[in-house]
C-alpha cells in the first residue's frame, strides 16, 4: 500500500471562483523522494496543503497511511498532523524561543500552542533534540534565539523540528525560496541525507528545477490544475 494517495482531486477557493486543481492522481511509496514541481500558480502549494487538510478539497480522495484524510474528525486530525513533518518556506520558528526549544516543539506536532520549556521534557527527547542538531550542523548553537541566525541555519533548525517527531512523511512547501542558491543545494542535499537515513518518503513543492533534478528521485510536473508529467528524475535535463 502506497504512503499517500490521491485520486482526483478537486479543490476551488470558492464556490463560483475557479477550479485551482482539476483532476489530479498521484500516489506515494515509502522511498520516494518526489520534487512538485511548476509555473507559479500552478497549484503546488495548494496540492501539498491538500495532505495535512490545510485546505479543503471539493472533490476527490487522499488517503495518508491508510486513512481517508478527508473523513477525519477534529481528535483524528490533530494525531495524523503529528505524523506527518512540515518544513515551510518561511521557516515559521518562534524568534524569541532558543534553537532547542524550536526543535523541542516539534515533538508536539503543530497542533497546539507550544507552552512548556525545555526542562519539561523527558531526557531522551532532550537527547534526541541535542542529536538532531548535530546532524544539521547546528551543535554550537543550541541556546541562541533563533532569529539570531541565518536564514540556511534557522531551515536547518526547521528540518531537525520536522525530524524530532519521527514524521512518517515531509511535506515540504517551497523549502528554499527564501535562500541563495548555494544554501538552497546545502539544505536540499542535507534533507535528502536525512530522508534517506530515516528513510521518510518526500513530498516537496519546489520553483528551482535544476535544483529539483538534482535532489529528487521523482519529478511531477504541474500545470494550470493538472498534473502534465509524473516520472523519475534520473535521466531528465532541465529542457525536457
Ligand atoms: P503554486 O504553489 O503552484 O504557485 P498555489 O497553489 O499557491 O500555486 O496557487 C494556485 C492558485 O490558487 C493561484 O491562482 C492562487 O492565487 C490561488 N490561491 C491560492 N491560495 C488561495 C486561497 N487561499 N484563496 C483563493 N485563491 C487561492
Ligand atoms: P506563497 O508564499 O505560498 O506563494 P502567497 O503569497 O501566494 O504564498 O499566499 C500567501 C497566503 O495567501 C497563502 O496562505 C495562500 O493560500 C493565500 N493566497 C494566495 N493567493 C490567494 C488568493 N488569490 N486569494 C486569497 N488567498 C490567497
Amino acid at each position: 500500500m502506497p504512503v499517500l494517495d490521491v485520486r482526483n482531486l478537486k479543490v476551488s477557493y470558492t464556490s463560483s471562483g475557479p477550479q485551482i486543481l482539476k483532476g489530479i492522481d498521484f500516489s506515494v511509496d515509502g522511498s520516494d523522494f518526489c520534487a512538485v514541481i511548476g509555473p507559479s500558480g500552478a497549484g503546488k502549494s495548494t496540492l501539498i496543503r491538500c495532505v495535512n487538510r490545510l485546505v479543503e478539497p471539493t472533490e476527490g480522495d487522499i488517503v495518508l497511511f491508510g486513512q481517508n484524510v478527508r473523513a477525519l474528525r477534529g481528535g483524528e486530525l490533530r494525531h495524523l498532523r503529528r505524523r506527518i513533518g512540515m518544513i515551510f518556506q518561511e521557516f515559521n520558528l518562534v524568534n524569541r524561543m532558543s534553537v532547542m526549544d524550536n526543535v523541542l516543539s516539534g515533538r508536539l506536532g503543530y497542533t497546539g500552542a507550544f507552552r512548556s520549556f525545555f526542562k519539561a521534557f523527558p531526557r531522551e527527547d532532550i537527547d534526541r533534540a541535542l542529536h538532531l542538531l548535530e546532524r544539521v550542523g547546528l551543535q554550537d548553537h543550541v541556546d541562541k534565539r533563533a532569529d539570531a541566525l541565518s536564514g540556511g541555519q534557522r531551515q536547518r533548525v526547521g528540518i531537525a523540528r520536522a525530524l524530532m517527531q519521527k514524521p512518517e512523511i515531509l511535506l515540504l512547501d517551497e523549502p528554499t525560496s527564501a535562500l541563495d542558491p548555494k544554501i538552497s543545494r546545502d539544505v536540499m542535499g542535507l534533507i535528502r541525507e536525512l530522508a534517506d537515513e530515516f528513510k521518510v518518503p518526500v513530498l516537496c513543492n519546489i520553483h528551482d528545477v535544476q535544483l529539483a533534478l538534482e535532489t529528487c528521485n521523482r519529478i511531477i510536473g504541474m500545470q494550470d490544475g493538472y498534473k502534465k508529467f509524473d516520472g523519475p528524475s534520473k535521466g531528465m535535463r532541465k529542457q525536457d
